[in-house]
């Protein structure tokens, strides 16, 4: 089968490997659609400050697939049926998975980080990772489900505390953020999105946000929306997105980071300990938020933005993500 795996830094490419068969415990899926995160590049282009990623590894975090067959003891599980693979998989048993943060599991290996992911022909899926897919829900839009808006659900609501009524900014509206401000918009919160991209600013402006701004034409100290930003959330999370992100928030506010484009970063000491700004790091999503996101998408009130291309061509867009041209998300489907 074809599988699209990484080699080590600066090494991704598109091979043949053998199908996988599903150990125990775990189910073979057919990829039906795998989404492209920006995190795969952090992978593939060695910016992760030396964080290990196995290799050779499939990667593919974002998967959406068919059971074509079932390893030894699993059972509730249909051959046939669609199923969304929630990431950080989760082994059911630790302290963080028995509290529900299943996210933090200690015991688990990330599907496409840790584990062989989604873009391939074929994915071996340990079976208690499947959520169901609800009809109403299209193959990629499962797939960024999985990230594109868990991640972005999680860090709003369950780790940003987000209050209707409250001035929230989106720091960076691509893949995550566009779904960040249409969640963020849902649940009552007036919006300023902020990117270096107009293409992305005006989606914003699509999809809910209040104000929509060139974060480098932005004066923290005047933010223009008509009430305090109360909760930044930072999808880029570079050295500059932090450094604003702290400058920008309100006093007694939060800052949740998500991005990861820096591996360090500044801290506004002063201005965090007297204003008391809580800074917060925020990681992929628990599983039941998944069946919560794929419910809220079933029901129309997130529609996340997603273009699909064929697995073949996923090194073409690789590098179109890298240089800032991919519109919202892209899924690839083998
Ligand atoms: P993306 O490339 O689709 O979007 C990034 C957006 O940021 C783009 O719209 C870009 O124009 C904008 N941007 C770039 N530099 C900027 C700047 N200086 N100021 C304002 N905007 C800027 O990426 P994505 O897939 O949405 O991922 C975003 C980040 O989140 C990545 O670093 C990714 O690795 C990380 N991520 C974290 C988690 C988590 O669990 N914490 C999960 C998924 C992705
Ligand atoms: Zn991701
Ligand atoms: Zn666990």
């Amino acid at each position: 089968m074809r599988a699209a795996r990484y080699f080590g830094p600066h090494d991704f490419r598109l091979v043949e490997i053998d199908r996988p068969a599903p150990e125990r415990g775990e189910v073979l899926l057919r990829v039906r659609a795998a989404g492209l995160c920006h995190s795969d590049l952090h992978i593939i282009f060695d910016e992760l400050g030396g964080y290990p990623v196995p290799a050779p590894l499939t990667l593919g975090h974002e998967i959406c697939g068919e059971v074509v067959e079932l390893g030894e003891g699993v059972s509730g599980i249909e051959i046939g049926h669609r199923y969304a693979v929630f990431g950080p998989v989760g082994c059911g048993n630790c302290a963080y998975c028995r509290a529900g943060r299943d996210n933090l599991c200690i015991n688990s290996r990330w599907m496409g980080i840790a584990r062989d992911g989604g873009y391939a022909d074929y994915v071996s899926v340990p079976a208690q990772a499947l959520v169901a897919v609800p009809q109403a829900v299209p193959d990629a839009v499962a797939a960024v489900a999985t990230d594109a808006v868990l991640t972005s659900y999680h860090a709003l609501l369950t780790v940003g505390h987000l209050q209707p009524g409250e001035g929230v900014a989106i720091l960076g509206v691509g893949g995550l953020g566009l779904n960040a401000v249409q969640i963020a918009s849902a649940f009552g919160a007036v919006v300023l999105a902020l990117d270096i991209d107009e293409r992305k600013l005006e989606l914003a402006r699509q999809h809910g946000a209040a104000v929509a701004l060139d974060s480098r034409q932005l004066d923290p100290q005047h933010p223009p929306l008509d009430r305090p930003i109360t909760l930044v959330a930072d999808f880029v999370g570079n050295d500059q997105t932090k450094l604003l992100a702290q400058q920008l928030v309100a006093r007694g506010g939060r800052v949740v980071l998500v991005g990861l484009g820096s591996v360090g970063g500044p801290l506004l000491g002063l201005r965090d300990v007297a204003d008391e700004i809580a800074i917060l790091g925020s990681f992929w999503g628990t599983r039941q938020e998944l069946a919560t996101v794929l419910d809220l998408i079933a029901r129309g009130i997130i529609r996340p933005r997603v273009e699909t291309h064929p697995l073949d061509e996923i090194l073409t867009w690789v590098e179109r993500l890298r240089a800032g041209e991919v519109e919202s998300r892209v899924a690839l489907v083998p």
